[in-house]
Formats: C-alpha cells, sequence, structure tokens
C-alpha cells in the first residue's frame, strides 16, 4: 500500500533542528552553556534553542582548525582523496534535500519550492564544481635562466573564518566553503543568527562524507560576539565575509586592530536596471524586473531595486511591473505554490515598512503594494511595492532596503542614465536593456559594477566570479577566481646545474 508523502506542513511540524555548534567533528553547546531562542519569520513558531558561541568556543575552533591545518591531515592529502570526499559531500546535500530546504524555509521564511529548486541544488553544485577543480588546476613554472627553477605555487592560506549572512544561507556558506576547502584550508564558519541551521547541518554532512575533524567547525552565535571574536582572532588567516556594507567596515577594522588577516568582503547593493526606448520587448523587461527584485522577497544582494528608464516608456514600464506585483503577493512559504514567503525578522519587517514610508514622506508614488501582508499569521509579510516619481537622491534610491520595493526613476537621454546609475555607493551589479548593440556594449562599458547584465538579468553560473565594486565589497566569489582568496603565491626559486 502506497502512503501518501507527508505535507510540508506535517514535516514542519515534526522537524526539530539540531542548534548545537560543530567543533572537532562533534556537536556541541556553547562553552558558557549560553543558547538563544530562534523563532521562526512564517508564522512565529519556536523552532528551538542555538548555541549562543562566544570568545571560548572561538579560540577552540580556531585551535582545533590551526591544528587540522599543521598536521596536514587535509591539505596533504592526495588531491584526488579530497576531491572524492568533497564529491561525497556535494552527493550528501542533495541526498537531504528535504530536510536541507524544510531548514532554510522554517528559518528564514523563503518559499520552499525556491529552498527546494535552487538553494539545495546550488549549494551542492558548488561544492561539486570545486570538488572537481581540485586535481585540474595547475601551478606555474616561470621562464628563467637554465641554471634555475622557479615555481610558483599556490599554498592554503590557512585557518579561513567565513561570516555569512542569512538571506540565502546555504548557498553563502558554499561559496566559502567551495575553494577555502578544495585548496586545502580549514574553515571556522559563523552562519547568521538569524538562519543557523542549515550550515550546522553542512558541516555535519562534510564529516559524515569523510572530511576530517576540524578543518570545517561551525558556531552558531551573534554577530558582536563569535562574529567579533573570530575576525579578531591572532591566529586566524583570512575572513570570508559576506553582509551588510557596515559590518564590511567593521571587518577591515578587526583585522587592523588584530593580525592584518586578509579582508574579503562581500557587501550590498543598490543594483540599476536601466531601460532604454529602442529595447522592443518591454513586457520582457518588466517580467524580468519583477521575478528578480521579488525573488527571495527582495532580499538579494543583486536584486535590480533601481529601475532607471527613459523618460518616453517609463509610465508604461512602470505600470507593468505594478500590474505583475500582485502575482507575487506573499502567501504562506509552506505551500509549494508560493512565490514569495516571509522577510527574516520584524526587525527587517520594521526596517522595509520604514523604507516605504520614507518614500512617501519625500514625494515618491505608490503604485503597487506599499503595506505588510499576511497580519494574521503571525510571521512577517509585506507586499510586493512598486514607487514611481523617485528621485536618485531619495533614500529609497541611495539605500540598500533588502525588501520588496522597486524604485523607477526617470532618464532623459544616454549620459544622465549612465549617470544616475553610477551615482551611488554600491557598486555590486547594474544592468543595460537596448537593442542597440553599440550602445548596449557602450553602457555596460561605463556602468561601475562587479556584473553587467545586457538584456537579461540574473542570468547566473557558478563559472563567472560574483562580487562587488566601490562599498559593495571587493572580494570575488565563485568562479576559479575565488582560489585568490583562499591561497597565496609562493616563490620557489631552485638553483639547478644546467651542464
Ligand atoms: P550583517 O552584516 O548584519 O550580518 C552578516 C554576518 O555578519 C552575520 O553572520 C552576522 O552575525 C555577522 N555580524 C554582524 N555584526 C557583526 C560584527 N560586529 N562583527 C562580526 N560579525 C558580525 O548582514 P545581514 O543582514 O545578515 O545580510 C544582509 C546583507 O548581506 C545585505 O547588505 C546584502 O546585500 C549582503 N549580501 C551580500 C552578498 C554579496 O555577495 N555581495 C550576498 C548576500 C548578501
Amino acid at each position: 500500500m502506497n502512503h501518501p508523502l507527508p505535507s510540508w506542513h506535517e514535516r514542519a511540524a515534526a522537524a526539530v533542528p539540531d542548534g548545537r555548534a560543530i567543533l572537532e567533528g562533534e556537536r556541541r553547546e556553547s562553552a558558557s552553556g549560553a543558547s538563544f531562542e530562534k523563532r521562526s519569520p512564517i508564522d512565529g513558531r519556536r523552532l528551538g534553542d542555538v548555541a549562543r558561541c562566544g570568545a571560548a568556543d572561538v579560540d577552540a575552533a580556531v585551535k582545533s582548525a590551526r591544528a587540522a591545518f599543521d598536521d596536514g591531515r587535509w591539505r596533504r592529502s592526495p588531491p584526488a582523496v579530497r576531491k572524492k570526499i568533497l564529491q561525497r559531500f556535494a552527493e550528501k546535500i542533495l541526498a537531504a534535500k528535504d530536510e536541507l530546504a524544510l531548514l532554510e524555509t522554517l528559518d528564514m521564511g523563503k518559499p520552499i519550492k525556491d529552498a527546494l529548486a535552487v538553494d539545495v541544488p546550488a549549494t551542492a553544485r558548488t561544492i561539486a564544481w570545486y570538488a572537481e577543480a581540485v586535481d585540474k588546476v595547475y601551478d606555474e613554472i616561470a621562464p628563467t635562466p637554465a641554471n634555475s627553477l622557479a615555481l610558483i605555487t599556490r599554498e592554503p592560506v590557512g585557518v579561513i573564518g567565513a561570516i555569512v549572512p542569512w538571506n540565502y544561507p546555504m548557498i553563502m556558506a558554499a561559496w566559502k566553503l567551495g575553494p577555502a576547502l578544495a585548496a586545502g584550508n580549514s574553515v571556522v564558519l559563523k552562519p547568521s543568527e538569524k538562519s543557523p541551521y542549515s550550515a550546522l547541518r553542512l558541516a555535519e554532512l562534510a564529516i559524515e562524507a569523510g572530511l576530517p575533524p576540524g578543518v570545517f567547525n561551525a558556531l552558531p552565535g551573534y554577530g558582536g560576539e563569535a562574529g567579533e571574536a573570530l575576525a579578531l582572532h591572532m591566529d586566524v588567516d583570512a575572513i570570508g565575509f559576506t553582509g551588510s556594507t557596515r559590518t564590511g567596515r567593521r571587518m577591515l577594522e578587526y583585522a587592523s586592530r588584530s593580525n592584518l588577516k586578509r579582508v574579503w568582503n562581500e557587501l550590498g547593493g543598490k543594483s540599476a536596471f536601466v531601460v532604454f526606448p529602442d529595447f522592443g520587448d518591454l513586457a520582457r523587461a518588466a517580467e524580468t524586473i519583477a521575478g528578480s527584485l521579488f525573488f527571495n522577497q527582495g532580499e538579494s544582494c543583486n536584486a535590480p531595486s533601481r529601475a532607471i528608464v527613459h523618460a518616453s516608456i517609463a509610465d508604461e514600464f512602470a505600470a507593468r511591473v505594478a500590474a505583475l506585483a500582485p502575482q507575487y503577493a506573499p502567501a504562506d512559504p509552506l505551500d509549494p505554490g508560493t512565490v514569495m514567503g516571509a522577510v527574516v525578522d520584524e526587525t527587517q519587517l520594521a526596517t522595509v515598512l520604514g523604507y516605504i514610508e520614507s518614500g512617501r514622506n519625500e514625494g515618491a508614488r505608490v503604485l503597487a503594494g506599499g503595506s505588510r501582508a499576511r497580519t494574521d499569521s503571525g510571521g512577517c509579510y509585506v507586499e510586493p511595492t512598486v514607487f514611481d516619481g523617485v528621485a536618485n537622491g531619495m533614500r529609497i534610491a541611495r539605500e540598500e532596503i533588502f525588501g520588496p520595493v522597486l524604485s523607477v526613476i526617470r532618464f532623459q537621454d544616454e549620459a544622465e542614465a549612465v549617470m544616475l546609475a553610477n551615482a551611488s555607493a554600491y557598486g555590486l551589479q547594474a544592468s543595460v536593456w537596448s537593442d542597440n548593440l553599440s550602445r548596449a556594449h557602450r553602457v555596460a562599458r561605463a556602468l561601475h559594477a562587479g556584473t553587467v547584465h545586457v538584456n537579461q538579468y540574473d542570468e547566473d553560473d557558478i563559472t563567472v566570479p560574483f562580487g562587488g565594486v566601490k562599498q559593495s565589497g571587493n572580494g570575488r566569489d565563485k568562479s576559479l577566481h575565488a582560489f585568490d582568496k583562499v591561497t597565496e603565491l609562493k616563490t620557489t626559486w631552485i638553483r639547478v646545474d644546467p651542464a
């Protein structure tokens, strides 16, 4: 007899997430015994207690990671062995797909559909891709005179502290872990206190896959406690940070106050979406911005939150996006049909609503949304919101909202479009929409951003770097370029007898 699969609600009710740290391959409470309560933004339900790690836990985790690095249990094992273990890790992530997706949805509110279709596969693919790189990336030999042999090798940096945000908890962790582990480093991962569970489970799966204890320790805790202690630690060689520009600034301070550890910052954004009147398919441009901006409740660092549109088509463009907004109305994240879930917590909800209020106060017009939603759910929901009549100097156009809020800004000519797009403290991504190849290319070259999309947005792959310029940070995750952050170049010059 076939039993129907339990519904996501039934699975959620039965879930008992484990909030203990992973240290030296084992689950541990925090050294002080302290914990904090984690609630779900989908309905306020209590998920459990999470270890509140602090300086003592960080010290123990760094010591464990250092010992693992120094004795070479990971970095000196043959590349083929390391590759196999990371491949097994990726397979285990896929095998635990339902469990990990559910943790992600309960923890930070994204629709279960997206957690299953995007977060889990992208996490596994990242680990698998870097697993493949382990025995395919070669070092260099310099062109020296015949009496010398000069090797330029990439050496793992050592102990890497990875501090990640809550918007894509597993993917952001995997972007740090993949290259760091593939290069032979040890990692101490500090997930966000707002979304700790999936990262802890990832660490457990890595150990099950054969990663030696100590190579990957994961400590949940608050930013100002575990995060600060990790970034200040004298025996951490590099920090891979993804999060807000505000905290990224502190990472640089921590490095300068401690051991000048390398800091790779992946920070916020306010990405421009520039539409010229010569682009023939305005409907597709409108559908694309709605899809990208409202995805993940607008909580994406690269969300195209500034639509910079030629004045002759701006009314039509804004009306089209506003008409699409109701399709993204937030609904129950555990319903497999839901496309927009809950924002991460009450604090973030208040921030988003505060920005909406500020847009109204500064004179922008709400074309769609503008309010809290699903108030009787007990969770944190906000309507997809479209503002028209926005000036680039308004707060809603300058600051990262990190919620489903779009600003439509008008331009008159190409020079003004480029000026407006670049008039931002951020430079993570941008896009240009034009059927004129010369214009599209010219504007793409002029846009100051880490990634420029042309006639599309968000098409992406692990094969290309991801990161920003200006106050969006200096790091590049993904692709083989990520190895630059987790390795140091070393020259070994050998005198040889040419005779
Ligand atoms: P956040 O800066 O508040 O927190 C990020 C991480 O830093 C968390 O783990 C947090 O606990 C920790 N932290 C906070 N304060 C700290 C401190 N004083 N010392 C040490 N650690 C500290 O950011 P968030 O709200 O979790 O994430 C949202 C931000 O992340 C947005 O700005 C978004 O654009 C950015 N982001 C950037 C990228 C990218 O690739 N560029 C990707 C995803 C998210």
